[in-house]
């Protein structure tokens, strides 16, 4: 089949890759001048099966917490809501509940679980290099937050997963930069879970997908699709439209208006967030692996020869302002755990990146219109989620049953409600 994937962030590159892989002949458009340089610019890093099959999303906290004030909110206005924001806040809070939470959070642990076995039998396959720092502890500052995360480790016990309950010493041993100075109550290790660079491993396997095949063409910006057999899309600049057996929406928080045209009602919303990346100091002084402040919601990540620290979640208002008070925050967790790891006299790089996220904090994976699939909205997750989401989608363009179930998954998901 002739098909174009529209963007080329994270979930865009894995999907070319993986449909150029059974053959078809894949254009990948994009309005950027390259690869990742959206939402997979700067996040996180974090690919942690273990955490998400216990708590859910780092960063976005979910399942009963789901507050919009106070110091410890898991996500906040970034801007006075209007009625479609009010929409989307009240079906996030509704999918918080317990009871659907419990669904949603077995779906997305699956997905995570699959797309991690992937990423490591890609690995092993192509013997890349990229950054990547092995093993994840969470830091719990206080006796409160070890017994609110106790739940969470059963499920991961009953699940078989690797994960423990240790001292303070214990993660002091894992982590010996751990400033002594900050109260450390205790921590959880998740040994299987790692951080990796997600952009590094975007522009490498869009080479690899280039010299498979595949047609990369930046500077592209699709303005709109139409349905049909073929389907086809117009580009920005370009007199004639274009015709495709299949067109992928990969286009991230960008995609509503894409969807809007289409007459398809997502209700897809940008959730925001920071990192802040400095090159290590002293690299005794820096993290080895992956750190989770579990008050703070701040993921600390060791990146190649940088340290990243991550966190924020700001629903409404625009990338282009920065909230101070988060940026502080940020540097304070930094310093709080690991002073003296990074370096901020210069070549400080300051962040703020969309998170695509639906309400029940999903994907939406799968044909949405004759000729239209869509792959988009991975939220707070979206390279942890990447491979497993583009095999899916692959299995599902070629009418095979995919490996695992993403029935819940559907973008028709939304329609009844
Ligand atoms: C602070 C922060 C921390 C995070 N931490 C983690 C983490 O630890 N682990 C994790 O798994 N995830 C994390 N995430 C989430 C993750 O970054 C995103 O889910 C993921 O990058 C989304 O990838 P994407 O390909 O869907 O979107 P994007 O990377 O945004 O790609 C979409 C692409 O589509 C292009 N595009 C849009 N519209 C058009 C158009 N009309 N025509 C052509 N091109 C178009 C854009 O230019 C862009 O390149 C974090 C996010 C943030 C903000």
């Amino acid at each position: 089949m002739k098909i174009a994937i529209v963007g080329a962030g994270i979930v865009g590159v894995t999907t070319a890759w993986e449909l150029a892989s059974e053959g078809h002949e894949v254009t990948v458009l994009e309005q950027r001048g390259a690869a990742a340089e959206e939402a997979s610019f700067a996040p996180a890093g974090l690919v942690p099966p273990a955490y998400i099959a216990a708590w859910g999303t780092p960063g976005l906290h979910r399942g009963g917490s789901s507050r919009w004030w106070g110091t410890n909110a898991p996500i906040r206005l970034g801007s006075f809501p209007g009625t479609q924001a009010l929409g989307w806040m009240w079906r996030w809070q509704r999918a918080g509940q317990p009871e659907r939470w419990t669904a949603t959070h077995a779906q997305l642990a699956r997905l995570a679980s699959y797309s991690h076995q992937r990423l490591l039998a890609f690995i092993a396959d192509t013997q890349i290099e990229f950054d990547r720092s092995p093993g994840h502890v969470v830091l719990m500052r206080t006796e409160k937050e070890q017994r609110r995360l106790q739940p969470g480790l059963q499920r991961l016990r009953d699940a078989g997963i690797a994960g423990r309950d240790i001292s303070a010493d214990e993660a002091r041993r894992l982590e010996p930069a751990l400033s002594p100075d900050t109260p450390l109550a205790g921590a959880i290790h998740l040994p299987d879970d790692e951080a990796c660079n997600s952009r590094q491993f975007a522009l490498i396997l869009k080479n690899e997908a280039q010299r498979s095949g595949v047609q990369f063409e930046f500077g592209r910006r699709v303005l709109s699709c139409e349905a049909g057999r073929p389907a086809t899309l117009r580009i920005e600049g370009e007199a004639t439209a274009r015709s495709y057996d299949a067109i992928v929406l990969c286009a991230g928080a960008a995609c509503g208006l894409l969807l809007r045209a289409l007459g398809l009602q997502l209700p897809l919303a940008p959730v925001y967030g920071y990192s802040v990346s400095a090159q290590v100091r002293e690299p005794l002084n820096a993290p080895r692996g992956a750190v989770t402040d579990e008050r703070h919601q701040v993921v600390i990540t060791r990146m190649g020869q940088r340290v990243r620290v991550a966190g924020g979640a700001e629903f409404g208002g625009t990338n282009q302002t920065h909230r101070a008070a988060t940026l502080r925050q940020l540097y304070q967790v930094l310093q709080d755990w690991f002073p003296g790891a990074a370096q901020f006299s210069a070549g400080v790089q300051e962040w703020k990146g969309a998170r695509p996220c639906l309400p029940d904090d999903l994907p939406a994976l799968g044909a949405a219109a004759p000729g239209i699939w869509l792959n988009l909205g991975h939220g707070g997750n979206g390279w942890a989620l990447s491979i497993g989401s583009a095999r899916g989608l692959a299995d599902l363009v070629a009418g095979r049953e995919p490996e695992i179930d993403l029935g819940g998954l559907s973008p028709q998901r939304f329609a009844s409600r």
